[in-house]
């Protein structure tokens, strides 16, 4: 798994949020243009695990950019919630083209085409095989167990499901979590439904095993300093490892 954006928050130096599991298959579509140039080509499918603008705010710009390019649709993936919501608010003929009306240049296919998973089924999509499951943090939002080996939960708040899936199946070997504010945020995180450093702590305490190898992402970058010495001071840092743009995931 390739970062191609780690952040909750787009700056200078950070991206957001976009997963390359391989040349085809991304999970969420904060940073694909910048990153991935005319790679965006190559992708079959997009996986879109809520649709907060972090997560999807180069899906219509690049289907736009390559458009003419394009030799066969492209897939996205998401709840029916979040597939609502995008085509309401973005792929509406307002904000954007309706792409998903709209035929490839050369053929009869659709340009984009949406496909809608169900929590707890699990998808082979491209190599990879998803479960996606509810991780409460808005209407429809979605984490991802991948390969039966990686918790992925993007956004999240206090989630009994992440803690469940990794007691009761030792398969589990990772978790990417996100913790995006520092804890004097508190109220923001709580009424955001987003992670601080003390409330993972908290939620870490219901995780009954040490082998689990656990990566932080999605720190908003204004306060990543603050976020990285509270880990420290709480004693998280040495037992996480914080994902950067570009870092890389081997799964398994
Ligand atoms: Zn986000
Ligand atoms: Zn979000």
């Amino acid at each position: 798994m390739k970062i191609l954006g780690a952040f909750g928050s787009k700056t200078k130096n950070s991206q957001l949020s976009a997963y390359l599991l391989d040349e085809k298959t991304v999970i969420d579509a904060g940073n694909l243009i910048q990153s991935l140039g005319r790679d965006f080509l190559k992708l079959d499918n997009i996986l879109i695990s809520h649709a907060h603008f972090d997560h999807i705010v180069d899906l219509p710009t690049a289907i736009d950019t390559y458009y003419s390019e394009l030799r066969k649709s492209v897939n996205i993936f998401a709840t029916q919630e979040v597939i609502d919501i995008l085509k309401e608010n973005i792929f509406n003929n307002k904000v954007w083209p309706d792409f998903s009306a709209i035929p490839l240049m050369n053929s009869s296919e659709k340009t984009i085409v949406f496909h809608a998973l169900e929590y707890f089924k699990e998808y082979t999509i491209g190599n990879f095989r998803f479960k996606p499951y509810p991780n409460f943090h808005t209407f429809g939002s979605c984490g991802y167990i991948i390969n039966d080996i990686m918790v992925f939960t993007s956004d999240t708040f206090l989630c009994y499901h992440t803690w469940d899936f990794l007691n009761n199946n030792k398969n589990l070997k990772q978790l990417v979590i996100e913790v995006s504010f520092p804890s004097a945020y508190n109220r923001l995180a709580v009424l955001s439904k987003h992670l601080t450093p003390l409330l993972l702590e908290d939620e870490l305490k219901k995780l009954k095993r040490e082998d689990v190898k656990i990566y932080i992402n999605h720190m908003k970058y204004e306060y990543m300093d603050a976020i990285i010495n509270e880990l420290k001071e709480i004693g998280l840092y040495d037992k996480v490892t914080i994902l950067d743009d570009n870092s890389e995931i081997e799964i398994g």
